[in-house]
């Protein structure tokens, strides 16, 4: 295409010299300079950066760390470099997870797993993430495409292959145990599992893994009509599995497959599922990065949670904006070996979980009492006032105003309301003298 955009140009450069009017010399020049533009933009290519070593703090706008970085100078993360060590497997490249996987590869995180059997349709485009150039791609394919031109630091896996299947879940089990980019970890290969599938084999296939891998989850999941969804922390053993509430399609032996009609789609839009990915992605990282607290359940309720009224018994409708979370407790008669082997070993643990964490609490109130008083130089003699004290004394105090100062508007109690209407007397005595008037009038 360049070559023959080149060509056009020398023909439009020699029907210049050729022209005998100069008049049309004008609509010649326009027109050559159009196809320098389209010339231009032939050429240009994405343009891909460089792999960045270590990452930086300096605040220069080459640097692609420099606002992440920097919640660690505001004291919200200890230690944000510490994302380029960890692995994160999402399992359903859809509309949550392709998000999801987005946001990390933003984030800088170490290496990304991908699981989708699935490909790019132009159905997805109502979503964020796929663009129409990449349909008929496998979805784990155009999203290492896309993610490893954003952020060429993150380590990229494709797994094109479908998790419920034999060969599949073998395949999954192993991925998720190799340790070739931490091979000093403990534990598994991978530090945390975001399932973003939309069935209940696949997330069923997801639990059971991470069980028998006591590996740490994050469920998620959008309602069938677009507008709610749901989040959950699974830590096997300490928290409730997937299969320790049993959604109640299984309870009453309805296979979820014969739930879907034919012709029938489930809805789906792009803000309910940048929500779902956006909360998802925020509890991975103060997971992973140890700030603030990690939801175990947020949920926003759904015309799919009224068929899990078991496993999901509150919930945020987006019509509403509500966001409750609650935690739940394991099963003990849970249906999954592997979850009550984790149960048991959860409790076995105790002793030791108690010792390690009243350790904790004497070291933090020993460390209090070694750094003494917060601020010894009270410069601007701040001191702190019972809530209580404040609401009594009321309005007396908020009025007060320190010595030198006064106001400039008046008060709220200085304000001279109008004065009211006089009562409706004079009212009466005008429609008298009107109605006197009106007399007069008709005598005449
Ligand atoms: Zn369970």
């Amino acid at each position: 295409m360049e070559a023959e955009l080149k060509e056009m140009l020398k023909d439009l450069e020699s029907l210049k010299s050729l022209l005998p009017d100069p008049s049309h010399l004008s609509s010649i020049n326009k027109l050559q300079s159009r196809v320098e533009h389209i010339t231009n933009m032939a050429y240009s290519t994405p343009m891909r950066r460089s792999k960045v070593k270590d990452m930086s703090a300096e605040v220069v706008d080459s640097n692609p760390y420099s606002r992440l970085m920097a919640l660690q100078r505001m004291g919200i993360v200890n230690n944000y470099e510490r994302i380029r060590e960890f692995s994160v497997a999402i399992v359903g490249i859809g509309g949550v997870g392709s998000v999801a996987a987005e946001m990390l590869t933003r984030c800088g995180i170490g290496r990304l797993l991908l699981y989708d059997y699935d490909k790019v349709e132009l159905a997805n485009m109502n979503r964020l993430f796929f663009r129409p150039e990449q349909v008929g791609m496998t979805k784990t394919d155009a999203a290492v495409q896309t993610l490893s031109d954003i952020n060429p630091d993150v380590v990229l896996e494709s797994y094109t292959f479908n998790i419920t299947t034999v060969q599949g879940f073998d395949t999954f089990m192993t991925s998720l145990r190799t340790k070739a980019f931490g091979p000093s970890k403990e534990g598994n290969g991978v530090d945390l599992v975001l399932s973003c599938v939309d069935n209940y084999e696949a997330r069923m296939a997801v639990n059971q893994a991470c069980n028998e891998l006591n590996q740490v989850w994050m469920e998620s999941g959008v309602s069938e009509d677009a507008v709610s969804g749901h989040i959950q922390l699974l830590i096997p053993g300490e928290t409730a599995c997937f299969a320790c509430a049993p959604p109640l399609v299984v309870a009453s032996g309805v296979d979820e497959r014969t739930l879907k009609r034919e012709g029938v789609c489930a809805a789906s839009l792009p803000t309910t599922m940048g929500v779902v990915a956006g909360l998802l992605v925020q509890n991975t990282l103060k997971l992973l990065l140890q700030f603030g607290n990690v939801s175990p359940y947020l949920n926003t309720l759904s015309v799919l949670d009224e068929l899990l009224p078991l496993f999901l018994s509150q919930g945020y409708n987006s019509l509403k904006d509500y966001f409750p979370t609650m935690e739940m407790k394991p099963n003990p008669h849970c249906s999954n070996g592997a979850c009550l082997e984790r149960q048991k070993e959860f409790l076995l643990s105790k002793p030791a979980r108690d010792a390690a964490a009243a350790r904790a609490r004497m070291e933090a109130e020993a460390a209090l009492v070694a750094e003494g008083p917060l601020h010894d130089d009270n410069e601007w003699n701040i001191s702190i006032v019972d809530d209580s004290d404040v609401e009594a004394s009321g309005a007396a105090i908020s009025d007060a105003l320190p010595e030198g100062l006064t106001r400039e508007l008046p008060s709220a109690d200085h304000f001279q309301k109008p004065q009211a209407a006089e009562p409706s007397a004079t009212i009466v005595d005008d429609l008298e003298e009107l109605k006197k008037q009106l007399e007069a009038l008709n005598a005449d």
